[in-house]
């Protein structure tokens, strides 16, 4: 289920996606929590933010 985008950040996220519906002035993160991905990633540059939804996508 996709989660609750808060009226406050989630203080233990930085992320810089600006672009991303969840996402809060000041490199925050207002999802209630996310998900990474994917399982057996072995660098940095292969895990992403699953929870990520484009701005403009219509809900
Ligand atoms: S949901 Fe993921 S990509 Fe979107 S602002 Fe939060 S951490 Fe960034």
């Amino acid at each position: 289920m996709q989660p609750v985008k808060m009226e406050h950040p989630n203080e233990g996220i930085k992320c810089v996606v600006n672009s991303c519906y969840y996402y809060m002035i000041g490199d925050k993160c207002a999802a209630e929590k996310i998900e990474v991905h994917p399982r057996n990633a072995n660098s940095v540059e292969e895990t992403d933010c699953a929870t990520f939804k484009p701005e403009n996508e219509i809900r």
